[in-house]
């Protein structure tokens, strides 16, 4: 029978990692680090409980680290196997594994000269050739047609709306000439955003496992840009910098996007507006090139030809860590976007460090924030941010723009669900912290009356009747 183990984004957020087993043969769905908490992040070093050398394939949904960026590691202690994702993912997978080495790197650089790490000496989880291994055993499947994987397991993606290249997959898996569906959501996107098309619903699933990030509550439902243009105006007022923690992929592209919007409507000044990641620039080019992934207004507006969608006027990409130290010289009104989107690592930090204690300045996070994390604990109204162990005075604004989330809220995923043409045998709430999940099985049961299962972190699931 075959049978499905919950390696990862069990009751909490990240570390997204579901093995598939079927005659013999072992299929991961997604390869997440995790991230946020101390205790979060020692399950990276605490292996799969799974030989990785025992699994045969490894198959994405989209390129988040939380949902990618485990695979040098599993990749170092032994898989051989191919890792299947569409072309958009592979190419975002070569800009995220190797950053994510270097920040591995890093801080066990960091840790080793503050003396504060468990390993003596501290170690990365990973390096950057291993990052470059991992990326070598890609193989690139279509966007959205049905690819054999073995004679025991099939998929078709569908679009979730999520990032560049963010998929749904429809698993069939085939034992003893009988098929079981397994739907993975992945992330589930928002509908009626710019740039990207909507998330598609599936129709048929015998298992189905749906991520709950905003399970218990939807969205604000207020405009992006008036709130957005409020923010940068005021700040602006003051003399300050406007600080925006946003992950490169998706919310850099989107901050710019509406940023720019602006600025053409004369509702905000033209600031500099440094983008303080070496990766955006790129990040960016795979937005403009992977057309497959345009919803129809951003393919319109790109072929008006004479506008460049994805950057602000006076826009500052830097790549060095000498260029992102000059920023801190700035005194003028400016916006500073760079990573973590979740403060839980990156140059942000540094940013952070130096306009935190300014209350002229303003810090806009726009993403999903998860327990332990620098964003959230500043959301929570502390006092003093911990930044590379030193006690930083929390003076500046902090506000949100919910809006701006990479995920569907709640009432979006229990759209999302509405295109079930049947009732799955067994859904399962991952990718969730536990209130989240809770308050989603609720509703769920409510609307559906669906049998509907929290999963346990290494839980195991037998697929049968
Ligand atoms: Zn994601």
């Amino acid at each position: 029978m075959p049978k499905i183990t919950f390696l990862g984004a069990a009751r909490t957020v990240t570390g997204s990692k579901y093995l598939l087993e079927a005659e013999g043969k072992k299929l991961l769905v997604d390869c997440g680090l995790f991230e946020g908490s101390k205790e979060l992040k020692q399950r990276n070093w605490e292996g799969l409980g799974v030989d990785s050398s025992t699994i045969d394939w490894v198959l994405l949904t989209h390129a988040h680290i939380d949902h990618a960026g485990y695979l040098p590691r599993l990749v170092r202690d032994g898989f051989r196997g191919p890792i299947y994702s569409n072309a958009a993912t592979h190419e975002l997978c070569a800009l995220l594994l190797p950053d994510s080495a270097h920040l591995q790197e890093e801080d066990a650089e960091f840790a080793a000269k503050k003396g504060y790490s468990v390993h003596k000496p501290p170690l990365p989880l990973y390096t950057l050739p291993e990052a470059k291994a991992a990326l070598e055993r890609f193989r690139v499947i279509a966007r959205a047609e049905s690819f054999t994987i073995s004679p025991q397991f099939s998929v078709r993606p569908h679009d979730a709306g999520h990032i560049l290249g963010s998929s749904w997959l429809e698993l069939t898996i085939t034992e003893n000439n009988k098929q079981t569906v397994v739907v993975f959501s992945g992330d589930v996107g928002r509908y009626n955003q710019p740039i990207l098309k909507d998330p598609e619903s599936p129709t048929r699933a015998d298992f189905l496992l749906c991520e709950s990030t905003y399970g218990d509550r939807d969205h604000p439902t207020g405009s992006v840009e008036d709130e957005l243009a409020d923010i940068v105006n005021r700040t602006a007022k003051r003399g300050g910098a406007l600080v925006i923690p946003a992950f490169t992929v998706g919310r850099t592209q989107l901050l710019m996007f509406y940023l720019r919007k602006l600025e053409e409507q004369q509702r905000i000044p033209r600031l500099p507006v440094f983008v303080d990641s070496p990766m955006a620039i790129n990040v960016t080019a795979l937005y403009v090139s992977h057309h497959e992934d345009h919803d129809a207004d951003f393919s319109a507006l790109e072929k008006t030809g004479n506008r460049d969608p994805l950057n602000c006027h006076e826009v500052h990409m830097t790549r060095t860590v000498e260029e992102s130290k000059q920023i801190n010289d700035v005194v003028t009104p400016c916006i500073i976007i760079s990573a973590s989107g979740m403060i839980t690592g990156g140059r942000i930090k540094h940013h952070l460090a130096r306009r935190l204690p300014d209350a002229r300045n303003t810090v806009l996070l726009v993403g999903y924030q998860a327990e332990g994390s620098g964003g959230r604990l500043l959301l929570d109204g502390v006092k003093y941010l911990s930044i590379h162990h030193e006690q930083i005075p929390v003076r500046a604004e902090i506000v949100e723009i919910g809006q701006l989330s990479a995920h569907a809220g709640k009432s979006e995923l229990l759209r999302w669900l509405s295109g079930m043409q049947m009732e799955p045998r067994q859904t399962f709430l991952v990718h969730g912290e536990p209130h989240a999940l809770d308050s989603f099985r609720s509703s769920v049961t409510a609307q559906y009356h669906w049998p509907v299962m929290i999963p346990d972190y290494r839980q195991s699931f037998d697929l049968g009747n």
